[in-house]
């Protein structure tokens, strides 16, 4: 098996490994654990977030991996009720402290909050932080196409990425078309439907799984790394990060891409981002 993943590059230069390790709903006590296996296995991307609680765990395992740091991509993001100026560098201090590190590959704001009204103000927070160096790239995350146009229109910088809910059954062809067209990398989250849209169980999947001698899993983690996106499952399973980071020895076919990506259905299996305040 080869283990070597793919990197991008995103709109400011640096590279992002396409293939990562998520830790939503990760109990902070077991972090620790979970994280140290996932780097053991080979993952080097991690993907947190204030909210998780877990961002301590987070850097003890990194801490105690020995690994460079500059061969770790670690990701954390702001949460909603911290969104404004001054409370955005406090909130982003919090997190460096918990995660025992003095930058962050990426920075997101978590989620546009339209009725708080303040993404556009937080925004030009992050970008001085990222001036400061201690995050490295800065991005958004669950930014449909009008939040991202208002923010290409009122500030400087374009965000590295977009952070969405994105499985082969709720794609979001509007929002990830218009970030393309800026240069605005997607992220996909709830890559395998998080185990609650029965996605590994479509024939089109099994199919495509048995004549690559695959499992479904793998065969969805395969059709983002083909269609570009970035993608970081989570499992708190050792196998199954093993399985999920096992995906770089086969090729889907042009037509089992297209099986795939026909599963499309809205099958959003999150909150709307209009929703969450
Ligand atoms: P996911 O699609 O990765 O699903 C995780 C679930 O899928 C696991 O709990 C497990 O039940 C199942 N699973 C994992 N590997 C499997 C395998 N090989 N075979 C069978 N089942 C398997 O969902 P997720 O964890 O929500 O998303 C991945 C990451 O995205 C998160 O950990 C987090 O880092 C990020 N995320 C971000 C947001 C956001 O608002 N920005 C929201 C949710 C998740």
């Amino acid at each position: 098996m080869t283990k070597t993943v793919p990197t991008l590059t995103l709109n400011d230069g640096h590279t992002i490994p396409q293939l990562g390790f998520g830790v939503f709903k990760v109990d902070p006590d077991e972090t620790m654990r979970i994280v140290t296996d996932a780097l053991e296995v080979g993952y080097r991307h991690i993907d947190t977030a204030a909210i998780y609680g877990n961002e301590v765990g987070v850097g003890d395992s990194i801490a105690r991996s020995g690994i460079d740091r500059e061969d770790l991509f670690i990701t954390t993001k702001l949460w909603n009720d911290r969104q404004g100026t001054e409370s955005v560098f406090d909130a982003f201090d919090e997190s460096l402290e918990k995660l025992g590190l003095e930058y962050v590959d990426l920075y997101l704001i978590h989620w546009p909050t339209p009725a708080q009204d303040k993404y556009v103000e937080s925004w030009k927070a992050l970008e001085k932080i990222r001036e400061t160096g201690r995050a490295r790239s800065i991005g958004v995350s669950n930014f449909l196409e009008p939040h991202l146009q208002r923010l290409l229109a009122e500030t400087d910088v374009v965000p590295a990425v977009d952070q969405i809910e994105l499985h082969p059954a709720h794609q979001q062809p509007a929002t990830t078309a218009f970030a393309r067209r800026h240069g605005i990398q997607i992220e996909a989250w709830g890559p395998l439907g998080q185990g609650k849209y029965p996605l590994l169980d479509e024939h089109v999947v099994a199919i495509a799984a048995e004549a690559h001698r695959k499992t479904p899993a793998q065969v969805i983690i395969r059709w983002h790394l083909q269609t570009g996106n970035i993608v970081f499952p989570k499992s708190t399973r050792r196998e199954r990060m093993i399985e999920n980071f096992d995906v770089f020895d086969f090729e889907l076919t042009r037509s089992e891409m297209s099986a795939i990506t026909s599963l499309e259905r809205v099958g959003r299996v999150g909150a709307h981002p209009n929703e969450v305040n």
